[in-house]
């Protein structure tokens, strides 16, 4: 059998050994729905604290996870901090060392984040997730089980339990506050499976843009909408091989504004010496207006577009890696009281994709998903409200995911595109912001000056 790298079998393609499922009717310090980026975070953390923990995965590993792959600066502090980076860096990882952008008339601008600066400037890496994700769960499912706690993997949560705070009874659906998560009801084994319940006055939602955590909170307690098509992505991605100018393991990831792909972008990034992770993504309401769909998008781009039809002439894609799934942004909903929408109610917190938090510019998600997981293990530890959950995250997201927003909806205009990365192509100081705005959290601060932006704009 071979991976997406076209090697033998892996580390990560082995399957994790978590030990037995905890006896039905046990209780946790906390349980933790969702194995990914921001449910192994929460686990880790809390178990590194000492704290007794439950982590139920739906997947069995090894498990895919559609995704452009590419983990940014944001990411690889947790990644240390959560003890993968050994792991990692010893893994076969294609180093991101610029970024290339491509405006609808073909102009480019490179935005170098220099290898001698990556622990200034935090550059990132791209490998196939289901290696990063591996490695992660593999790692946080150990700290879990060594200070006690339990791990199923194959563990689907079909419904979430709550009760009025004190152990009485649920007062229902709609009754929000008056609401307290009690556990969850989990069936293991596939659909005729045996179904196991669980309690906890400590819930984490971790299960992605459908966690069925974020549904009993969102919908079922509060009645206010999970899915807006407007602040939500489809996104496209398949693996190819042997794409002209990527044939080593360190290098560029590119965006392209693809005129007939815009309002969304075509990327390739990467992921190894062989092999590219090539995908689209666009905004669905907007996705929505157009005729043809991702996937015969980005069929028109690889044989056709001038800019890539040649690089393509000898690539072949990886059979079975065409997939899509969705991007739940982060940018603010007018229509909502919460930002970017409601993230937690009693004994209850989302993280990541369950709390709606993909960067609505650059489609990152890895690095929020990390964050917030470690602010709800804190959170936990430290007996915070609901609220000041909700308002710390934001705190912390707000700043760069209004920014993105606004960089979102202005690269939706052509002429703009054109006018700015033309401009960038021949002015290396704007250039140098851009490797700055991309790497590094205080020059992002920048951002929020219209003078600054316009001084380095216009002269
Ligand atoms: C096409 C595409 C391209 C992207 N590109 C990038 C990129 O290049 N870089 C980047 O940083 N981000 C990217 N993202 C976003 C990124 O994939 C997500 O933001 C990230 O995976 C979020 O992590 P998470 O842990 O919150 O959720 P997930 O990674 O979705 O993990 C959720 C986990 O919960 C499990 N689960 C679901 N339901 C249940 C249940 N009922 N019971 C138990 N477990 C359950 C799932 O099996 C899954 O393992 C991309 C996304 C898409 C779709």
């Amino acid at each position: 059998m071979t991976d997406a790298n076209g090697s033998a079998e892996q580390a990560w393609e082995q399957p994790i050994e978590t030990g037995e499922a905890p006896e039905n009717g046990a209780t946790f310090d906390a349980i933790i729905v969702g194995g990914g980026p921001g449910g192994a975070s929460a686990a880790g953390y809390l178990a590194m604290s000492g704290a007794k923990v439950l982590m139920i995965e739906k997947d069995v590993w090894p498990r895919d996870k559609v995704c452009g792959d590419a983990v940014g600066g944001k990411s690889l502090s947790h990644v240390a901090a959560l003890g993968v980076k050994a792991d990692l860096e010893a893994s076969p990882h294609f180093r991101v060392t610029g970024i290339v952008f491509s405006s609808p008339k073909g102009k480019s601008v490179r935005v170098p984040l220099p290898e001698e600066d990556v622990a200034r400037l935090e550059a990132g890496y791209a490998l196939p997730r289901a290696q990063f994700d591996s490695l992660l769960f593999n790692r946080c499912q150990a700290m879990v089980r060594e200070a006690g706690g339990s791990i199923i993997q194959g563990g689907d949560v079909r419904t979430v339990l709550f009760d009025d705070g004190n152990g009485g009874e649920d007062p229902g659906e709609g009754s929000g506050d008056a609401r307290h998560a009690a556990g969850v009801v989990v069936r293991i084994g596939g659909r005729k499976g045996e179904e196991f319940t669980f309690y906890t006055k400590e819930l984490v939602g971790a299960g992605g843009y459908r966690c069925p955590v974020a549904k009993s909170v969102v919908e079922s307690s509060y009645s206010e909408p999970m899915i807006d098509r407007d602040h939500y992505c489809g996104g496209y991605r398949e693996y190819w091989r042997n794409v002209k100018g990527c044939g080593t393991n360190t290098g560029d990831i590119e965006i392209h504004f693809v005129d007939s792909v815009i309002p969304g972008y075509f990327w390739l990034f990467p992921v190894s010496e062989d092999v590219v992770n090539v995908g689209i993504g666009m905004v669905m309401g907007l996705l929505d207006k157009q005729k043809k769909k991702l996937k015969a998008l980005q069929a028109d781009v690889i044989a056709n577009h001038h800019l890539f039809k040649d690089r393509f002439a000898e690539a072949e894609m990886i059979p079975g890696s065409a997939k899509g799934w969705q991007l739940p942004f982060g940018s603010p909903r007018k229509k909502s009281k919460l930002s970017p929408r409601r993230s937690s109610m009693n004994g209850v917190r989302l993280v990541g994709d369950a709390a709606s938090l993909v960067d609505p510019f650059s489609g990152e998600g890895v690095g929020n998903a990390l964050v917030t997981g470690e602010i709800a293990a804190n959170h936990i530890l430290e007996k915070k409200t609901p609220l000041e959950y909700q308002e710390e995250v934001w705190k912390v997201l707000g700043p760069e995911l209004i920014n993105s927003f606004r960089m979102q909806k202005l690269s939706r205009r052509s002429w703009l595109l054109n006018w700015f990365v033309g401009k960038a192509e021949r002015k290396p100081a704007l250039q140098e912001m851009m490797t700055e705005m991309i790497a590094s959290k205080e020059a992002q601060e920048n951002l929020h000056s219209p003078w600054f932006m316009m001084k380095t704009l216009l002269f």
